[in-house]
């Protein structure tokens, strides 16, 4: 999960970030100040006694916090993550997150701090005020909040501070620049938990194009044998030479020539944060050696796809394929697809049954358009990718 707090002064830009960041990171949004000014509107026991303080500029008393705060966070376990707007806001408060975090197993992943100056928020607040309707965007209450501000909300810096999770962002700069700002902020963050996923599914079942897509999306490395040897015949090298035959026979291509080209890739990547690895590994012994690669770079696999697709509708799509510009040397004849129907089979079927007892596999239904099949495989790596 991927947690966050927005914090700054008064009219420093939290409401208008936090809308720029649940959308990009699917986070369920928290503004303590929207539940409160809700409890108000709804006359609640709670909002009648909130109502005087937040009036005169004052900060609500904790306990009245927590108790709006638990139910929200508690009925939206779905979230990749929450965005806090407004909280914590004391010192206490602080304590009072890492509380409800840890009953979630997580805990919060980085304070954003928008820096903004005195004079700057207090003049946006005026403005705002002009439209807001809210009755605390005015002159002497803006100073009193700012007042408490100082004295109780600063104390919060400090607590993330020594944790070593604090981020400043300058708010002083445009909406855009800021958003940008704030956004790389939270990447950093996401990147600190590597990725690796794994894409399986027989020939025809749309692994290659889904997996190419999905590191785009999600902004991973593909990491893909089949172009990988295909470069290499490009380049006509003796490597490449060997593939070309083994593509012509429809056999699998050495781990002695794939190994090192892999090994190569994910040595060039050091700056990804993770991978999409399609088309490997294809068999038991080349899965061990990915699970030593991964491990030479302090990472592990994070979640295993397997796309299914019916005989039939593979055969229709490969024999399609075979008839267009696109058919790969692998394709051409019936013969030659056949037997990767059956490579598969008696290979790497072997590799997902053995991780479906280690990490567990997800089946993913693989019929219909690309963009159906996108949509379900976008909507199970949103989760993985986030959360992890
Ligand atoms: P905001 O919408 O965040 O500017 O909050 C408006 C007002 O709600 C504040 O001035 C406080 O009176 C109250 N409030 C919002 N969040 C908190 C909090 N975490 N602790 C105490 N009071 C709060």
């Amino acid at each position: 999960m991927i947690n966050i707090a927005l914090f700054g002064p008064p009219g420093a830009g939290k409401g208008t970030q936090s809308e720029a960041l649940i959308k990009a990171f699917n986070l369920h949004y928290i503004s303590t100040g929207d539940l409160l000014r809700r409890e108000l509107s709804a006359g609640s026991k709670l909002g009648l006694e909130a109502k005087s303080i937040i009036s005169a500029g004052g900060l609500v008393p904790d306990e009245i916090i927590v108790q709006i705060i638990e139910n929200t966070i508690t009925e939206h376990p779905e979230a990749n993550g929450f965005l806090f707007d407004g909280f914590p806001r004391t010192y206490i408060q602080c304590y009072i997150l890492e509380g409800l975090m840890n009953k979630l197993n997580t805990s919060l992943s980085c304070l954003i701090s928008l820096e903004v100056d005195e004079e700057e928020s207090v003049a946006r607040l005026l403005k705002r005020g002009i439209t807001s309707g809210r009755t605390d965007d005015n002159e002497t209450v803006i100073l009193n909040r700012l007042r408490e501000y100082h004295e109780k909300t600063l104390p919060v810096l400090q607590f993330y501070k020594d944790k070593g999770i604090y981020r400043a962002v300058n708010g002083g700069n445009s909406v855009e620049k800021v958003c940008d700002d704030v956004r790389a902020a939270v990447k950093d963050e996401i990147h600190k938990y590597p990725i690796n996923i794994v894409i399986f599914g027989y020939p025809g079942s749309g692994r290659g194009s889904q997996g190419k897509a999905l590191a785009k999306h999600f902004e991973l490395e593909y990491l893909a044998t089949g172009p990988m040897l295909d470069a290499e015949i490009a380049r006509q090298t003796p490597v490449g030479k060997k593939i070309q035959e083994l593509y012509e026979s429809g056999a699998l291509v050495s781990d002695e020539i794939v190994v090192p080209l892999i090994e190569q890739k994910l040595e060039q990547s050091k700056d990804v944060r993770g991978f999409i690895f399609k088309g490997f590994p294809r068999t038991l012994v080349q899965s061990y050696i990915l699970d030593g690669l991964l491990r030479k770079r302090g990472t592990n696999i994070t979640r295993i796809i397997d796309i299914e697709v019916s005989t039939l509708e593979l055969i229709k799509r490969l024999d399609a394929r075979s008839k267009t510009d696109t058919c790969m040397p692998y394709d051409s004849t019936t013969a030659k697809i056949v037997q990767r129907l059956q490579e598969h089979e008696s290979k790497t079927v072997p590799v997902i049954e053995k991780y479906a007892q280690i990490h567990g596999v997800t089946k993913v239904d693989g019929s219909g358009t690309f963009e159906e099949v996108f949509a379900r495989l976008a909507s199970i790596l949103d989760k993985t990718v986030w959360i992890s």
